[in-house]
């Protein structure tokens, strides 16, 4: 399959990551994405590079999210960094319950607005590696329609845990969905099958009313695993979009004899759907030492994986979400990549 690359595919990554109360390096290091570009190139995927800004994205954009949520995130960090004493990078403070709440644009008071988490630091480049992610998903939307059987994008900044009008969890627009809104002018149903670790809690927000995209989550179970509060397997859509979202959440140390199954679950609900184009939000933290993560999976288990997306015999764009750096990232890539490929 062939490969688009974010123009910032290899940007250095946020500074400073909050875990358990401590603040520690970031996850997402520059390293991580040359590190799976080498797994595409040993897979074989040849490899095409967007340009940056080649075309508006704001009318792709903004078929998913909050016109005004897209405005802040564009100068955020521009309105931010005018205050006396601002980091380098905009973290909330505050978070108001939007319900109760007058909205405010003190730059403080917005970032609490519109960040969900502590998670999703905007610094000077947040807002153009965001839209080079847009980008690759775009140029692989065209490939896909052009005729292309298969597609993978790489993408950094990703996307899963951003919802129509919040970044969260490192993730600002939502790839996956801006992708899978796209497909649709030409896909009457998609399907997106989120394998990262944590729940796709964004992506699910987003087509949570909808029927003409299955959104389907296999993660860890939010009871003890981030994002805490969504990811349960009782949320299954609202209104027209009732029984079209699916979470499949599973506990902490899921080796793959226990993942496959559950994937294999998910691919007979979108087969049962009539899927006629598939969006795979590609994560590789559920590998066994993520640091992330908390699965089991081995190098090899991605191969399986790659071969069980390949039975659904779909056009299928590859989006990529989380999975961090270890020595073995570009190996777990190269598997899923000649798994599908060669199954
Ligand atoms: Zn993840």
């Amino acid at each position: 399959m062939r490969t688009v690359l974010s123009p910032y595919f290899d940007a250095p990554g946020p500074a400073r990551f909050l875990r358990r109360g401590n603040f520690v390096e970031h996850p997402d290091v520059a390293q991580r994405g040359s590190k799976i570009l080498a797994g595409l190139e040993q897979a074989g995927c040849e490899i095409i590079s967007v340009l940056p800004c080649e075309l508006d994205l704001h009318p792709y954009i903004l078929a998913v999210h909050d016109k005004a949520y897209v405005k802040y995130l564009e100068n955020a960090w521009s309105n931010w960094s005018q205050m006396p004493d601002a980091s380098t990078e905009i973290v909330p403070n505050i978070f108001p319950h939007r319900q109760i709440a007058q909205f405010n644009d003190n730059p403080v008071a917005m970032a609490g607005w519109y960040i969900a988490d502590c998670a999703a630091p905007i610094g000077e480049y947040t807002w153009r590696n965001a839209l080079g992610s847009v980008s690759a998903v775009i140029a692989g939307v065209t490939c896909l329609r052009e005729g292309d059987a298969a597609i993978y994008t790489l993408c950094r900044p990703s996307g899963h845990h951003a919802s129509q009008d919040k970044a969260m969890g490192m993730c600002f627009l939502n790839n996956a969905a801006i992708a899978a809104q796209e497909l649709r002018k030409q896909f009457s149903k998609v399907a997106i099958l989120d394998i990262d670790m944590h729940h796709g809690n964004g992506t699910q927000q987003i087509f949570y009313q909808r029927r003409d995209v299955f959104t389907i989550s296999i993660h860890g179970h939010p009871a003890n695993f981030y994002p805490f509060y969504t990811g349960f397997d009782s949320e299954r859509g609202a209104g027209a979009g009732e029984k079209y979202n699916l979470n499949i959440p599973l506990p902490p140390g899921t080796n793959e004899a226990a993942y496959i199954p559950a994937l294999e679950q998910a691919i007979e609900v979108i087969s049962n759907f009539k899927a006629e184009a598939s969006i795979v939000a590609t994560g590789f933290d559920t590998f066994k030492s993520d640091s992330l993560g908390c699965f089991a999976l081995e190098s090899t288990s991605y191969n399986e994986i790659g071969r069980k997306i390949k039975s659904l015999q779909l056009p299928t764009l590859f989006v990529q979400e989380g999975g961090y750096y270890v020595a073995a990232l570009d190996e777990n890539v190269r598997q899923l990549v000649t798994g599908f490929e060669n199954a």
